[in-house]
């Protein structure tokens, strides 16, 4: 059986000496293995779509334990992530959540765009790294289905005006009075948080933060992904101490 879709390349893993595997994020697929024949040979027609970061169109049939890629037309490389270490590493943790957030086989269009848009992003400079984490954090969380109840404190119902208790592990938050100690996050950040969750993908970019707003969100963010992924990203650690 064959079939075209668009995919991004989350992550290329080299078999022998000319062949490759890929990881693949498809809008009609979800994160699937690939199998790409000879790919890493310098005058193969699949070497150029098989590299990380990779957005085109792909035709693939089924194989025996995987798919096969029998052809792929790049639409968008994101060479300029390539320019940039911080980058480069942020966009791999991007891939990393993605990989680990979307099922096989389950149609996964929006977790696509999300992607595609922060890597876009951030090879634009439109909108800083850490914004751009949290951002894509809080939304493909969200799309995986765990997104947190931020409607009101957890335990009054009642919407503070001030600092609030993130709970990371109950996916919740309390007002200072009803907190145990949760991590505190500002009211803009709260409302990052709200905005990113709520709305739809094209209007997740569009709010500010203060600098050090920028951070809380983005650590927030981290926290809550971290725990319900419930593992460590190399990329992630690796881009901690380059950013
Ligand atoms: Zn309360």
């Amino acid at each position: 059986m064959s079939t075209v879709t668009d995919a991004l390349v989350l992550k290329v893993s080299d078999v022998g000496e000319s062949d490759r595997i890929v990881t693949l994020l498809s809008a009609d697929l979800g994160v699937v293995r690939a199998f790409a024949n000879r790919a890493k040979k310098i005058n193969s027609k699949l070497n150029a779509g098989t590299q990380t970061f990779c957005y085109g169109e792909f035709s693939l049939y089924t194989g025996k334990d995987s798919y096969i890629i029998d052809g792929v037309t790049p639409k968008e490389v994101f060479f300029g992530l390539r320019d940039d270490i911080a980058k480069l590493a942020l966009g791999q943790y991007f891939c990393s959540l993605a990989a680990e957030l979307i099922p096989e086989g389950e149609p996964a269009p929006d977790s696509l765009r999300v992607i595609l848009n922060s890597l876009s992003f951030l090879v634009s400079d439109r909108r800083s790294p850490e914004f751009l984490k949290g951002v894509t954090e809080m939304k493909l969380l969200a799309l995986a289905g765990f997104a947190p109840d931020l409607a009101a404190c957890g335990s009054c119902g009642e919407n503070p005006a001030g600092d609030v208790d993130f709970d990371i592990a109950g996916g919740k938050f309390y007002c200072k009075k009803h907190g145990k100690g949760g991590f505190s996050v500002t009211p803009g950040v709260l409302t990052a948080m709200r905005h990113v969750i709520a709305n739809p993908i094209e209007r997740i970019y569009s709010f500010k933060l203060s600098p050090a707003d920028e951070a809380v969100f983005s650590e927030a963010a981290e926290n809550y992904a971290l725990r319900h992924t419930g593992r460590n990203h190399k990329a992630l650690e690796f881009y901690k101490t380059v950013k």
